[in-house]
């Protein structure tokens, strides 16, 4: 543990000296300068300065056993000392991923017994383009190669997941999106629903993937992939009649369904896997994040029987990544589900703090900048408003409310994260009653204090609706 660290301002000049982070103007930061981390334990960070931030996004959305856990700690010392590394390629295996790979077709649902390993989300899912591309190859139906995703979806940063997923600001940058992958529209009610109720528009929404199949000829598209809620998208949940109409329209054409569980699986939702809160069966599950709590990098492709079948009956599927299986990652991944199962934490998302944390959450929406608020299991999104009953935006540039209410959350020392003009929320699971407390008193104040700054700087002004 580094106790005794260079003072602040020097550690932020050499993070603005060497280190270029992910989704960050590079420049911008450097004059303003990282907070840096230095240690947590349970729903709490630590700064270099010594505050301490209550994290209300988990990390990533990926630390659902909480931060400290001294047992994933010991997982991996254990399994470094007895087997760091070896691959699974070449007809080799080793235990953990095979005690894994067991582990995670328990708690999938039924009919998905087979997993191929990954490194991370991203990966993931370049292994589902890939697998499900080779499906229909094997098949003889090469010609059935098109993935129909959703766009602000959200499901990596390669190539690949890049272009699965709908951010068009991400698609700018490295010619994105790669052929063969179309998107849809989400099922945004509150910034696109118009006039039309959460219901009708949630059918609406979902028939375009059956617009989107004919219009491309059914014999041409391989799959449909989405999040069961849209997390980097603003916690986006869709309405009730959304998933089953997407569900008949997959089985209808006979197309795989891909439910990216990265966010949503390992009971963020209240269930093991959002694909069982939304009522949905997948063929491939991606996962990641919450597999390891964040301790370790690791993501995987969860599969059915009938793709699993076709995959393993065709010669060689070559495709794969040094660190598949990794044994390290997958020992702490194996200790993680252990203390997900052993806690009771899914069930308690479900059934205790859940629904403790929905009542407090959806209590924000009495905030004069707060127009709807959402949340499933432990996933929730606000969205900001000047004009509830017009689900009004804000004339100034979608993320500046959203982005001042951030500073402020980040000055009462809670994380939660702006997307737009939305603000998350995706704890801990393992985050107490009397913390989401504390996370409802901060988030008020910061909004309090960000509605007075809009004021104040002169955005509390709608947008006017286009002619
Ligand atoms: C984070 C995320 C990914 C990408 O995972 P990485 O581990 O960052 O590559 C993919 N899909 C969803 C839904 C995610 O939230």
């Amino acid at each position: 543990m580094i106790e005794n660290h260079l003072p602040t301002a020097e550690l932020q000049a050499l993070d603005a000296a060497h280190h270029m982070h992910p989704f960050t103007d590079g420049d911008g930061l450097a004059k303003k300068g990282a907070r840096i981390i230095t240690r947590a334990s349970g729903v709490w960070l630590t700064d270099s300065e010594g505050n301490e931030i209550l994290d209300g996004m988990a990390g990533l959305w990926c630390v659902n056993v909480g931060y400290g856990r001294e047992e994933l700690a010991e997982a991996a010392a254990r399994q470094m000392r007895q087997l760091p590394f070896y691959n699974t390629f070449f007809q080799t295996s080793h235990i953990p991923a095979i005690e894994l790979a067991k582990k995670l077709a328990e708690l999938a649902p039924e009919g998905m017994n087979h997993v191929f390993f990954n490194g991370s989300g991203s990966d993931s899912n370049d292994t589902n383009i890939r697998m499900v591309r080779r499906y229909w190859q094997v098949q003889d139906q090469p010609g059935r190669d098109i993935i129909i995703s959703r766009w602000n979806g959200y499901h990596g940063s390669t190539m690949g997941a890049a272009s699965l997923g709908g951010m068009k600001g991400m698609h700018k940058q490295g010619g994105l999106p790669i052929p063969g992958i179309v998107h849809i529209d989400q099922p945004d009610w509150w910034s696109e629903g118009g006039d039309m109720s959460p219901e009708d528009f949630g059918l609406m929404r979902a028939r375009q993937l059956e617009e989107k199949i004919l219009e491309l000829g059914p014999e041409r598209v391989a799959a449909f992939i989405g999040e069961p809620v849209q997390g980097a998208g603003g916690v986006i949940v869709a309405p009730d009649t959304y998933w089953p109409e997407i569900q008949r329209i997959v089985d209808k054409y006979g197309i795989l369904l891909i439910a990216d569980e990265v966010i949503c699986g390992f009971g963020r939702t209240g269930n093991w896997f959002g694909s069982q809160t939304v009522g949905i069966r997948p063929d491939i599950m991606t996962v990641a994040k919450g597999l390891t709590s964040g301790y370790i990098p690791m993501g995987a492709s969860i599969v059915s029987d009938k793709v699993a079948a076709v995959i393993n009956g065709s010669d060689e599927f070559a495709h794969g990544y040094t660190y598949s299986g990794h044994p390290v990652a997958a020992a702490v991944a194996l200790e993680n589900l252990r203390i997900l199962q052993d806690e009771g934490l899914v069930t308690r998302v479900r059934d205790d703090i859940g629904p403790y944390l929905k009542a407090k959450w959806e209590s924000l929406t009495d905030h004069p900048m707060v127009g709807e608020a959402k949340i499933v299991g432990l996933m929730g999104s606000i969205a900001l408003t000047p004009n509830k009953a017009k689900r009004a935006k804000f004339a100034a540039k979608e993320g500046t409310v959203g982005f001042i209410t951030r500073e402020r959350c980040f000055a009462n020392n809670l994380v939660m994260r702006h997307v737009g003009d939305r603000m998350i929320i995706s704890p801990p699971l393992s985050i107490t009653r009397a913390e989401v407390d504390e996370l409802i008193t901060r988030a008020r104040k910061s909004l309090d204090e960000a509605y007075a700054r809009v004021k104040d700087e002169g955005h509390w002004a709608e947008a006017q609706p286009a002619a």
